[in-house]
């Protein structure tokens, strides 16, 4: 099955890539509060997202 390696792969890379790109603190936690909404459980800022937001609102200010 070498087509799920190559999924697997994508994968890890893909989360390599992100875990490299992201701002977020240690401090700052996004939690899924519904369905595309976010808050962060340290900073408290909100925001609507697909995915787990990668910047701390909290930088902005
Ligand atoms: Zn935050």
């Amino acid at each position: 099955m070498p087509i799920l390696l190559i999924l697997l792969l994508g994968v890890l890379a893909y989360l390599y890539w992100r875990r490299k790109t992201t701002t977020l603190t240690r401090e700052c936690r996004w939690r899924r509060t519904a369905p595309g909404q976010w808050r962060c459980a340290f900073c408290g800022a909100e925001t609507a997202s697909e995915d787990s937001p990668v910047l701390c609102l909290r930088r902005e200010t």
